[in-house]
């Protein structure tokens, strides 16, 4: 039961951030044999295609990076799609995944779907301790259901299905909307545009107060490969750097990172969310890993991909 370079490896969600930062980490050490489906290719939302699919390709590992995934905005106002969709789509491949044989399988949680009011650091076992935060409470149920599936066919059928819990993520193939993405490519791209104006200020939304932990989806693609490479089969895995900036540093930094020398305004008819969210990431150092890429540093590589990725979209 080892993972090799010739092992069938099906990464769904291949496209997104988090699917193709694990497909540029399994090609760089080797794995040759990778299964990938773009959206038009496979809805896995409908249960018999993902089944056919499943049970055709037979793949031995599994990682589920396929999610509908959005930041405060996008979480509030599309709260049916959230909740429908992710279900189906877990659902669907974890029962799928049991029916084909697969050995071993990692589905993505989230940071944002421990309990809203959570002791700081959050602990894996803090998980269903309290109410959830109301703006993505869809999105968190919907996750909290996958992990409980994977947990609960490991119990009846002895499978080996295991969650990575990621905190706030960037890097490359991110969404960079400016109403429905998440508060770092949201800056990145304001803060760009503001430069190329010459604005004066630079608008925040919230009061700037609430913190946040970030990492970079390149150490999250790594994470998720050591853990099936080591063959933990069970549980859950906080991934984070173990440490967090406010939404006024992470702001401060961005504009240090694109040269941008306006001031800060505070749009607090915005919402906050979650005070803070950071993760207790004991549990991965235990096993020997932690995450490389400092914030600065991942800033300026994230900024430099968003200029191509940018240029590349207007030729
Ligand atoms: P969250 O981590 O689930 O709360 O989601 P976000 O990444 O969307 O937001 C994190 C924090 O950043 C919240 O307090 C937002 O109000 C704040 N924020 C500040 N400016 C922005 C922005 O331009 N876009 C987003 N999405 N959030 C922002």
């Amino acid at each position: 039961n080892t993972i090799s370079t010739k092992s069938r490896i099906y990464v769904s969600g291949h496209r997104g951030m988090v699917g193709s930062a694990i497909v540029r980490r399994l090609e760089a050490a080797g794995y040759r044999s990778l299964i990938l489906r773009t959206h038009r290719e496979l809805d896995l939302t409908n249960q018999q295609a993902v089944f056919d699919f499943l049970a055709r390709e037979k793949p031995e590992y599994v990682f589920c990076a396929a999610a509908r995934v959005g930041g405060i905005h996008a979480n509030n106002n599309y709260r049916a799609d959230f909740i429908y969709q992710n279900l189906m789509i877990e659902a669907n491949l974890i029962e799928g995944a049991y029916r084909a044989g697969v050995k071993r399988m990692q589905f993505l949680g989230s940071s944002c779907i421990y309990p809203r009011d959570c002791p700081q650091p959050i602990k894996e076992e803090y998980l269903l301790s309290g109410p959830l935060e109301q703006t993505n409470e869809p999105y968190a149920v919907a996750k909290i259901a996958g992990i409980k599936l994977c947990e609960n066919y490991n119990r009846q059928y002895g499978t080996q299905y295991f969650s990575v819990m990621p905190t706030n993520l960037y890097g490359p193939n991110d969404n960079y909307d400016l109403l429905n993405s998440h508060v770092l490519p949201a800056l990145l791209r304001k803060t760009h545009e503001a430069m190329l104006r010459g604005d004066k200020t630079l608008m925040v939304w919230g009061t700037g107060k609430p913190m946040r932990e970030f990492l970079h989806v390149d150490d999250l693609a790594d994470a998720c490969v050591f853990l099936m490479e080591r063959g933990v089969g069970d549980g859950l895995y906080n991934l984070g750097t173990g440490t967090d900036v406010s939404i006024r540093e992470l702001a401060e930094n961005i504009m240090e990172v694109v040269g941008f020398r306006g001031s800060l305004v505070f749009d607090t008819t915005k919402p906050d969310g979650t005070p803070r969210k950071l993760l207790d990431v004991s549990r991965m150092r235990e096993l020997g890993w932690q995450a490389r890429i400092p914030l600065k540093e991942g800033l300026a590589m994230t900024y430099r991909t968003y200029v191509e990725e940018q240029k590349q979209l207007y030729q």
